[in-house]
């Protein structure tokens, strides 16, 4: 079914051409001179990813050079907003390389604000520094463009390859244009995935008509995670599953609200309620609610419970704020530079935030590593500063050889945000240079049957739909194929009802998430009857099944932990108390490539920054 197929053979292959994905791009050049270096990009890379409309802040910056903040001070934060669970080698080594990473986005020219009595850029918080970013993207996709051989838009990555003369070494990487519906064959001495995080895998808020709404960005289909775990990479912290505080329908973001405009919250009689839930928190998670800043997942909590309890609908107090003419520029701005729909939400509701409080929600739950969040593949750090267990010889590899990962990919280093992936592409391509460098990707073998076989398997679902809707008798519904979204839906409807999501108010137990293992197992066979009208539907059909097996992931993780971490972002109905005795460490999954099936284990959690400090002192 596939018109053409195409090879491309190249050093460095890098999958998503997100901010992680150019990062890649970008620095594998600087060090890999003469390496063919090639990104392939499932939308178009001046577009795409998270970043696509633009951002208002970037969210990660430490200021050294006028000592505003240091490397170990991100870390803590780190540590601290995710309930102390991050690798904090990763951490480390993406912050003290990310103020380079901005100071380049500055030279680009992408327009960013200054303090006109300090000229330093305008900070809106600690960590974060205001920019006029709808251009954001498209300046760091130029980037990218110049220094790959070749960019390739529009090409949906569904496979990796593995190298057949040695286990465990990947080999490329295999996938369709969605336009042509050529078959392309990317063979690679070593490959970055860079393919964002993932949306759409528990039910959403906006449903029907509003279906697409989402915080995150809809395309992120979870190809970041499906692709490595197919191949056996480890995986960490899947069950780290992430809930935003957001403004209602547009999902507008709230840090500039919050940081620069000084608004605050309230519950519906006009009362801070975050307070009253202190002391049922702390029976919970101990001494973590009394951490400065309050942890992400504990604001959330109080949110859900003070809702359930009847104190809704929760509003943003900005009636205040936007009294100040320049503050209300800010408000509105803010959404002008990344989040539009929201300024169109309010005009349909009739909501001028002058005049009326709006609403704030709590969001489905997301999969992502860049956020205050660290789901994602188990990677190498640095050689200068992780323990032995974090260390196996290049940075940001996965356990799989020559596979490496950066951004939402990589787990364990949580508030990276837009800069910080960048900076972790570029972490990652300098390692993926210096693999090929010292002859770690010699004499791969990618055999045609290889290639032949993933040929067969991507197109098989225009084969179903072809096949099957001659047995259609009347209406759509055929008997023996399933369109994506009805398989999405379902998908949807197994994450939201078993394994946390909003229906259930995040709640899940050891019960319902074995059950909800059975329905995923029989939706990925289900899922071979997947069937797809044309090639933006066989498009859909893959994020499906991407999405299928991140999911099946992320809730192999959740029975893992029997403890409630992160109250806010999920709950063990059955282990609601966080339990630092047994569980202070991290989860890590392998699925095996030939059976299918899970395997769990701990990690240690190695407090790097201050054991160092400690020693120091000493
Ligand atoms: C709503 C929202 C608000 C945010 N606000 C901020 C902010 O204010 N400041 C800030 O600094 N950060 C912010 N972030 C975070 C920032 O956008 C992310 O941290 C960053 O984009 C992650 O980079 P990434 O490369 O991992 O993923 P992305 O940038 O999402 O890139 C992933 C890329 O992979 C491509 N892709 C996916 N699957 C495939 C496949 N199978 N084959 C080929 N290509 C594929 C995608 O099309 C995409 O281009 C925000 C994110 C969101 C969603």
């Amino acid at each position: 079914m596939a018109k053409k197929t195409i090879f491309e053979d190249c050093d460095i292959l890098v999958v998503g051409g997100g901010m992680a994905g150019t990062g890649a791009a970008f620095e594998a050049r600087h060090w890999g001179r003469d390496l063919k270096i090639i990104c392939v990009e499932k939308a178009n890379i001046d577009r795409s990813g998270a970043v696509a409309q633009g951002l208002y802040a970037i969210n990660c910056y430490m200021g050294m050079q006028w000592g505003e903040n240091q490397p170990e001070d991100h870390v803590r934060y780190a540590r601290n907003d995710l309930m102390g669970l991050v690798r904090e080698d990763l951490g480390y080594d993406m912050a003290r390389h990310v103020d380079a990473t901005v100071h380049m986005f500055d030279e680009w020219g992408l327009p960013m604000m200054r303090n006109k009595e300090t000229g330093r850029y305008q900070r809106e918080g600690k960590w974060q520094i205001m920019i006029h970013g709808e251009s954001y993207k498209p300046i760091v996709a130029e980037a990218a463009r110049k220094s790959a051989d070749k960019i390739y838009n529009r090409i949906m990555i569904t496979h990796l390859l593995m190298d057949e003369t040695k286990e465990n070494r990947v080999g490329g990487a295999v996938g369709f244009n969605m336009r042509t519906g050529d078959y392309y064959v990317f063979r690679a001495k070593t490959v970055i995935v860079a393919a964002g995080g993932a949306s759409h895998i528990f039910k959403p808020r906006a449903v029907g008509e509003g279906m697409g709404r989402t915080w995150y960005a809809p395309w992120s289909n979870g190809s970041a995670y499906a692709l490595p775990i197919a191949v056996g990479a480890k995986m960490t912290q899947m069950e780290n599953r992430i809930v935003l505080c957001r403004f209602k329908d547009g999902y507008g973001p709230v840090g500039a609200y919050f940081l620069h405009l000084k608004t605050y919250t309230q519950n519906a009689n006009g009362e801070n309620y975050e307070k009253k839930w202190y002391d049922k928190t702390k029976e919970l998670v101990g001494e973590y609610i009394d951490h400065h800043p309050t942890p992400t997942c504990l604001r959330n909590h109080a949110f859900i419970q003070e809702t359930m309890a009847g104190g809704g609908p929760i509003h943003m107090v900005t009636k205040e704020a936007f009294q100040d003419p320049h503050l209300e520029t800010v408000g509105w701005e803010n959404f002008l530079g990344m989040t539009v729909g929201q300024a169109v939400v309010w005009a349909s509701q009739n909501i001028d935030p002058k005049y009326t409080n709006p609403e704030l929600t709590t969001s489905e739950p997301y999969v992502m590593g860049s956020h205050a969040t660290c789901s994602g593949a188990w990677v190498s750090g640095p050689e200068d500063i992780s323990p032995p267990e974090y260390f196996w010889g290049y940075n940001r590899m996965t356990t799989v050889e020559g596979l490496f990962g950066a951004g939402d990919t990589v787990g364990g280093s949580a508030h990276k945000f837009s800069s910080g992936s960048f900076t972790e592409g570029r972490l990652a391509a300098k390692a993926a240079v210096k693999y090929i460098e010292e002859e770690k990707a010699k004499d791969i073998n990618v055999s045609d049957k290889q290639c032949k076989e993933f040929k067969e398997i991507i197109f098989k679902p225009l084969e179903n739909y072809t096949v099957g809707r001659n047995e259609i008798t009347g209406g759509t519904v055929s008997p023996s194929y399933i369109s994506p979204i009805q398989g999405l839906q379902r998908l949807q409807k197994i994450m939201d009802e078993y394994v946390g999501g909003i229906s259930y108010n995040y709640m899940t137990n050891e019960n319902t998430l074995k059950r909800g293992l059975e329905l995923l197992e029989w939706l990925q066979e289900d899922l071979e009857k997947v069937g797809a009208e044309d090639y933006h539907q066989l498009m859909r059909a893959w994020e499906l099944k991407h999405r299928t097996l991140t999911s099946q992931c992320v809730t192999e993780h959740t029975l893992f932990r029997q403890e409630t971490r992160w109250p806010g972002y999920y709950y063990r109905g059955d282990y609601m108390k966080l339990d630092d005795e047994n569980w202070h460490c991290l989860t890590l999954s392998r699925r095996d490539p030939k059976t299918g099936k899970f395997t769990m284990e701990k990690a240690p959690v190695y407090h790097i920054v201050d054991e160092k400090e400690k020693k120091e002192a000493s």
